[in-house]
């Protein structure tokens, strides 16, 4: 018998061009930093460009952040 050996067909592999996205996802900020409760549409509270619960949420996050500062 005479061995034929079949080549294997050479499949190159061609670099495919980046098709994964990679961009960085920016999330929307949508737990409370004071609770870091999931806030929802209706009940947010929204002081200086943040989002929190409710006042009482906005507060504590602000008297964190003064704390850090001093
Ligand atoms: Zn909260």
């Amino acid at each position: 018998m005479t061995a034929e050996i079949t080549k294997p067909e050479a499949t190159k592999e061609q670099p495919k061009p980046q098709a994964t996205q990679a961009k960085p996802q920016e999330e929307k900020q949508t737990n409370c930093l004071a609770c870091n409760k999931p806030i929802k549409k209706l009940k947010r509270y929204y002081r200086n460009g943040k989002f929190y619960c409710n006042k009482k949420c906005w507060r504590k996050a602000t008297l964190k952040t003064k704390e850090e500062k001093v």
